[in-house]
């Protein structure tokens, strides 16, 4: 089958859907495969590099006129005008937005989002949910060193002592976890907090402290379990202990890095602005989620999207693609979770793909097919 690999076209992005190491287990299962000359070039990919592991150089057009098209994010307009009718495509495609997701449908694509694939074992090695947010989580860590003005670890120096950094986490999942490992990794003292009770035990176990909000419904109780691993909207009523319980922590902070999301709802609140008003001079928050709360902010309303602010003296950052700030080994785990998938669709030698409706993970991830949207 015919594979083209595209040079994404999105502001900032930087990632690319297939690898030198990929393309090379494509090719060896009888595929032929169409890189887009310098799709690789922001991962550090060369096209040489490309060309070692067997594939071939192309323009954009012949990328994305392929059977099957692999791709970082979902098309624009422009780049579907070059897609095949019939063609299939992977991608992080956003199954929350329904207007794109007819788009890719009167195209005629059989589409599939990796971002939709169950929270389950047998997904987890296709889960570019994970692997990116694991990034996100890294980076903001990375970024907010870079900005904040004092050290992370506890120093004692012939010049007097340094105190440890303070960070506080608001969500944590993956990237929430990660943050709290990379914060720990550099010295900080770390608090975090959580609507899901099982998060306690691992924010423990990472070195940190959980800030512990008791349920006090059978509502809350329920609602905190979530569904399917994620989190689902709290009562009103735990939401306002929580903002007591994070304002008391985000005062003494000198790092917020907020990850808190609700798949398909806005990013709930958590940091108000008279929190970042009571926050020190020079402290820093990240959040993750920006561009994902209301009004466009993120879990803190003064989040603007894609830059960074200072609003009370405190520096908001509101980078909307961290893993893309590390190109080259979001690429690489964002390859493999697309190749493993691809081992569900597309059969060695194979020259059309397989859509096999029995797998959870396909009838998950499949977007659109035969002009029409199939996500429920
Ligand atoms: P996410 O990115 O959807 O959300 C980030 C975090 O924000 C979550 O932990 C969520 O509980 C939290 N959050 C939401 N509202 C909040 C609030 N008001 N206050 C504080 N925190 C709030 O989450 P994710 O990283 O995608 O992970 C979701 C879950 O799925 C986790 O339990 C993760 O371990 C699990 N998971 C399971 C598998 C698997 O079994 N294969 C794979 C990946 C993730």
């Amino acid at each position: 089958m015919l594979v083209g690999v595209p040079l994404e076209t999105a502001a900032g992005e930087t990632r690319v859907a297939v690898t030198p190491e990929t393309a090379k287990k494509l090719k060896a299962q009888g595929h032929v495969i169409r890189v887009q000359s310098g799709a690789g070039l922001a991962a550090s990919v060369t096209d040489a590099a490309y060309e070692a592991a067997g594939a071939e150089i192309t323009d954009a057009a012949g990328a994305l006129g392929a059977d099957l098209v692999l791709k970082v994010r979902a098309p624009s307009g422009d780049e579907l005008a070059h897609v095949k009718r019939g063609a299939a495509l992977v991608g992080m495609l956003d199954p929350f937005d329904r207007a794109g997701l007819e788009r890719l449908a009167a195209a005629g694509l059989t589409s599939f989002a990796l971002e939709a694939a169950p929270r389950t074992t047998r997904a987890q090695s296709m889960d570019v949910l994970s692997s990116q947010a694991n990034i996100a989580g890294y980076k903001a860590v990375m970024m907010a060193a870079n900005q904040y003005q004092k050290f992370f670890p506890m120093l004692m120096t012939a010049a007097g002592t340094v105190k440890a950094a303070r960070v506080v986490i608001l969500g944590v999942g993956v990237a929430g976890l990660q943050a709290i490992a990379t914060a720990k990794r550099l010295g900080a003292v770390i608090e975090a907090s959580d609507v899901r009770p099982s998060v306690k035990e691992q924010v423990e176990s990472l070195g940190g402290k959980f800030i512990d909000v008791p349920y006090e419904t059978d509502e809350e109780r329920e609602a905190a379990v979530g569904v399917g691993g994620y989190a689902r909207p709290m009562p009103a009523s735990w939401m306002e202990r929580q903002k007591v319980e994070v304002a008391k922590r985000v005062a003494q902070a000198d790092v917020v890095i907020s990850t808190a999301l609700i798949p398909g709802r806005p990013a709930p609140t958590l940091i108000t602005e008279d929190m970042v008003k009571a926050m020190k001079p020079g402290s820093v928050i990240v959040d993750i989620a920006a561009g994902k709360g209301p009004n466009g902010g993120g879990n803190c309303p003064l989040t603007v999207a894609g830059q960074t602010v200072q609003v009370h003296g405190v520096n908001i950052i509101g980078e909307t693609n961290l893993p893309a700030l590390v190109a080259a080994d979001a690429s690489a785990l964002y390859a493999r979770n697309v190749l493993d998938f691809l081992k569900l669709v597309l059969p060695k030698d194979a020259a059309a793909i397989n859509v096999p409706m029995d797998d959870d993970i396909v009838a998950a991830c499949l977007m659109t097919r035969d002009g029409n949207v199939t996500r429920s």
